[in-house]
């Protein structure tokens, strides 16, 4: 377990932009608190980062959503310009309303910086107890399209269209990102997880264009699988698969369904990886408001999503000093959160981390 959470789940496993892109001394890197629990556990990670005495400047950035020419959503000019020159986010979860009002700014967010590929690790924790002990497997996720282009319309009174729209180019992507990350992280297989026997057209396109990909590499082996089919499989014996790429929506719930074998959203980190050297790395979890302000939220997520950050950012040793002080936090017991099984504070859990990094 050991040697994936530290040459896998973390280790050098995204594509990054050149070491000298990034000054030497202190990287800026733009912070985006978030809403509800986001404040409290990007606070957290702020405080654990100093204990390590990590090389990160922080610029604090809100995104709340605006309207911009046009009445068009977007987010704010100073988080976008922050983001376009740091090129490296660390994001909190914020909130979207449910129906009506402006759109989820997650998705505003991908959108802006073109953040193509979702990249969750999903290893299990050692000390940890969930129902299995050997999970280690990746889900990569095509961000940018799918069901959630954000094309829907009414057609007539009591009648809306949703649109579901794959791209050959989006999903050539999102295939070579998988298989090159399969590649850098000595992983050996790839499955590609696909509806194409309903959705013969958008489906069948993502597909042709991961077989197409996988021609290329050789080295990796490439299987298909159906979603339902891997959902039950997965649930049955997660030890299986090893890196699985998909569309937007089945990668989204998919993920959440891998999370949940490793011990919930609280322990899951994530990357968003964009084409132009921008990368935002985020919990997946929202915004709990029911624990929000009560110094009880679990900041581990966060925190391993910016471990994953400092991996992209070429600091491997502070990125394995907080992992390691993270997790021997985490097995000894002691100090733990409610949702890990504790009955520490937020507050203490981060005093803890602190103390060993
Ligand atoms: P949620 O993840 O916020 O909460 C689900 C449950 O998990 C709650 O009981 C919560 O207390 C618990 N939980 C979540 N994170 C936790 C943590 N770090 N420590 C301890 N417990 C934690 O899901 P939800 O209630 O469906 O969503 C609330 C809001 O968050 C919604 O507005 C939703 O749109 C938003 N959201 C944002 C993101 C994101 O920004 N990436 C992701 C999911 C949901």
């Amino acid at each position: 377990v050991l040697r994936s959470l530290v040459s896998q789940v973390m280790g050098g496993a995204l594509r990054r932009p050149a070491l000298s892109s990034f000054s030497r001394g202190m990287q800026t890197v733009t912070l985006i608190p978030g809403d509800g629990i986001g404040p409290e556990i990007s606070a957290a990670v702020v405080k654990i980062f100093e204990a390590a005495k990590a090389p990160i400047r922080w610029e604090e950035r809100n995104v709340t959503a605006i309207k911009g020419p046009g009445g068009r959503w977007m987010i704010p000019p100073d988080a976008k310009e922050s983001m376009d020159r740091s090129k490296i986010g660390l994001k909190g979860p914020l909130k979207t309303p449910i129906a009506a009002g402006h759109p989820s700014m997650n998705l505003l967010l991908r959108k802006t910086f073109d953040l193509y590929a979702n990249v969750r690790p999903c290893v299990s924790i050692e000390g940890y107890k969930t129902p299995y002990t050997d999970v280690d497997l990746v889900t990569i996720r095509e961000n940018t399209e799918g069901e959630y282009s954000g094309i829907e319309h009414v057609i007539v009174d009591g009648v809306v269209q949703s649109i579901k729209l794959i791209t050959e180019n989006a999903s050539r992507r999102i295939a070579e990102y998988a298989f090159e990350y399969a590649r850098n992280n000595q992983r050996s297989s790839v499955t590609a997880v696909h509806k194409a026997n309903i959705m013969r057209m958008s489906d069948g396109l993502f597909l042709r264009k991961c077989r197409e990909v996988a021609e290329d590499y050789k080295d990796i082996k490439f299987t298909e699988i159906y979603l339902d089919t891997v959902c039950l499989n997965m649930v049955q014996d997660p030890t299986q698969f090893d890196i699985l790429v998909m569309p937007n929506l089945y990668g989204d719930i998919l993920s959440d369904l891998c999370a949940g074998l490793i011990g919930g959203l609280g322990v899951t980190p994530s990357g968003n990886i964009g084409a132009n050297g921008v990368a935002i790395f985020e919990s997946v979890h929202g915004t709990a408001p029911d624990i929000a302000g009560m110094d009880l939220a679990n900041p581990t997520a966060l925190l391993l999503s910016a471990v994953m950050m400092l991996r992209h950012m070429g600091l491997h040793e502070h990125a394995s000093k907080i992992q390691t002080a993270c997790f021997d936090t985490i097995k000894e017991k002691k100090v733990l959160t409610k949702d890990l099984g504790g009955s520490s504070k937020c507050s203490e859990f981060t005093a803890e981390i602190c103390r060993r990094v």
